[in-house]
């Protein structure tokens, strides 16, 4: 083993270059020095593919209030929401995006010159009941826009990036964090980085299931690495199913589509969503609609019979449904060619569909993770449910489980949720920084993470990689998905243990080398999605109601008496340990009621 080890040091160290990572770097760089360690260029993290949106009651176009956005969080978070993340969330989000506007970002505009709004699900006058527009986006490419415009402020900024490095582990001194480990994908040769504060902002997970929005990097190294350090995870089993997968990729086809009009049709020509969410529809939260499509697909309505239906946005279709609720608006091709080009370009590509001319084939795909690494509202990392924090630990993005989208987030709220906690960390880390000394390195840093990856290197078994990865994500797709129940969450559970182990005992790897070695780090974050799965499988297992995206067909109510309170997973002596020993925080005084759309 070139056995070198490369010593960095920085007040402030984030792991992570999306939109969590880049905002939590440019609070803290104004007053400490902090570095970047990103897997991907920061520009390629998965932020970049957010198409429809970012949250705000900018109330532009209609009336609108923080109040009304926050409730519509917490309803639609099922009320497994922190009512105090969400007051948070909605009345930071205005200021936020004027922030966003004022570093460069190139909203659409309005003729009067406001940022333009679009409707998405979920998102509603709380007087009338019907949806407002809250989405202000950049054509479909915010999630673009907002990670260019932060990269480039970073740049200004002075924050050092190191791309192209892969976090494998942190040091610990005693239980306290002082710095990471990772290793330079162009060498293979580990970096150690003692720093004072640390943020993960690795984002999410989707790639423990077979079809998925998520981008192949997104394997849950950031929850699998603070695991394995015995510190626990919250609400797992909350994964989002977006209604809306290209199929039968599962490439994502924004909810920004429907905003505009675009309805969801069954084999038979119906307009489905009218029978499962008579005043909103389409807009429904994904959760509603993903199980709808679900239901459509078993009771024989797909589209010919297969697993999938149709969204319609063809002019002569969203117009006809406009005039027959008596809206003025009316759309015509250009309209959709202007608000809608990726999602033309890839229906074009992967599908080779045209919107304008012929319906999208569509089907729910793994997109979102609500649960992740606790934290409070300050980003500051949980190691209970009683609230202790551990110093100088932060997390926020995807990664974090604040929890503010509680069992089910609204369309727009991740950008929202990364723009204001990204912020929080930063401010939080460059406090901390100011106030506390480095605590010493170890002895041997590093040595953890050349132990892992060596022991990986020299494996010499049958199975690849892809082979266990195959088996884990259509198991988990299958039996851990839209619909779950007791025997099937079961049997995965079972499967993912006997996966580790013939992870353990017996990979093969091809390449034995260093430089750019993709084989062997594909197969440590294998590693990372086994641990995720077991835990998310063990979660879903436990929580014995529906809520949300967790949904059961042996326990199809909410159980608010019993579940009211969110999962904390604790590694225990090689298992999952699951308590409920998190409260929901409920300071806003929303009682939970049945959500009806
Ligand atoms: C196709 C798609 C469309 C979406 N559209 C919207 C939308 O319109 N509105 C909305 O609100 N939300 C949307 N979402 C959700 C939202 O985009 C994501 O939740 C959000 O961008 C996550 O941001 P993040 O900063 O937490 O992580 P990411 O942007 O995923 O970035 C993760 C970063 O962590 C780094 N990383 C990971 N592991 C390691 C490691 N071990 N070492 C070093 N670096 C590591 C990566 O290099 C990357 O830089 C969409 C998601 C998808 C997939």
């Amino acid at each position: 083993m070139e056995n070198v080890h490369h010593f960095h040091e920085f007040d402030a160290i984030v792991v992570g270059g999306g939109g969590a990572g880049l905002m939590a770097a440019l609070y803290a760089s104004r007053s400490v020095r902090t570095a970047v360690i990103s897997k991907l260029y920061p520009t390629r993290s998965h932020t970049g593919t957010a198409q429809g949106g970012i949250g705000a009651a900018l109330g532009n176009l209609e009336a609108d209030k923080p109040e009304w956005h926050a409730f519509d969080t917490i309803k639609g978070g099922d009320y497994l929401s922190d009512q105090n993340a969400a007051d948070v969330l909605a009345k930071e989000a205005v200021e936020a995006v004027v922030e966003l506007e004022w570093m460069g970002l190139p909203f659409d505009r309005n003729a009067d010159g406001t940022i333009a709004q679009r409707r998405f699900g979920g998102h509603t006058n709380n007087e009338t009941k019907k949806p407002v527009r809250r989405a202000c986006h950049s054509a479909d490419r915010t999630g673009h826009m907002i990670l260019q415009t932060l990269y480039q402020n970073c740049i200004k900024e002075g924050v050092k990036f190191f791309d192209e490095f892969q976090v494998i582990d942190l040091v610990f001194n005693g239980d306290k964090p002082c710095g990471v480990e990772a290793v330079s994908l162009d060498t293979g040769q580990v970096h150690v980085f003692h720093a004072k504060a640390i943020t993960f902002a690795s984002g999410g997970w989707g790639r423990v299931w077979s079809v998925t929005s998520n981008a192949h990097s997104l394997t849950g190294d950031g929850p699998a690495i603070v695991w394995r350090h015995g510190l626990p995870l919250q609400d797992m089993e909350f994964f989002q199913f977006h209604p809306t997968g290209l199929y039968p990729l599962g490439v994502l086809i924004t909810e920004g589509v429907r905003g505009e009009g675009g309805v969801l049709i069954n084999d038979r020509g119906e307009r489905f969503m009218e029978r499962y969410a008579p005043t909103i529809k389409d807009l429904a939260s994904r959760d509603v609609v993903s199980r709808a499509i679900y239901l459509e697909v078993q009771e024989k309505r797909g589209v010919n019979g297969r697993e999938y239906v149709h969204l319609d946005v063809r002019p002569s279709t969203v117009n006809r449904y406009l005039a027959e609720a008596g809206e003025d608006r009316r759309i015509d091709e250009q309209y959709i060619l202007e608000k809608l080009p990726d999602i033309l370009d890839f229906c074009h590509t992967y599908a080779g569909v045209d919107p304008v001319k012929e319906a999208i084939p569509v089907a729910p795909t793994a997109h979102y993770a609500m649960g992740g690494i606790p934290t409070n509202v300050n980003a500051e990392v949980l190691r209970d449910g009683k609230g202790t924090t551990v110093p100088g630990l932060y997390a926020a993005g995807e990664v974090a489980c604040v929890s503010v989208h509680g069992a089910n987030r609204l369309g727009t709220n991740s950008l929202t949720d990364l723009i204001v906690f990204g912020r929080k960390a930063g401010i939080q880390m460059a406090e901390y920084c100011q106030q506390a000394d480095f605590i010493p390195l170890p002895h041997d840093p590093g040595r953890s993470a050349v132990v892992a990856l060596e022991q990986l290197r020299k494996s010499s078994g049958k199975t690849k990689p892809h082979t266990i990865r195959r088996r884990m994500q259509q198991e988990m797709m299958a039996k851990v998905g839209v619909f779950r129940e007791e025997k099937m969450m079961q049997e995965a559970l079972d499967l993912v243990r006997e996966l580790k182990e013939q992870f353990q005992n017996d990979l093969a790897i091809d390449d034995q080398g260093y430089r750019f070695n993709t084989d062997l780090m594909e197969a440590w974050e294998l590693g990372c999605l086994l641990d995720v799965a077991e835990v998310t499988a063990a979660s879903a297992l436990h929580r014995k109601e529906s809520r949300g995206a967790h949904s059961r067909d042996d326990h199809p109510d909410r159980d608010d008496e019993k579940y009211l309170a969110h999962t904390v997973a604790y590694p225990r002596n090689g298992t999952v340990e699951i308590k409920y020993d998190r409260p929901v925080d409920l300071s806003l005084g929303y009682e939970p009621k049945e959500r009806v759309y």
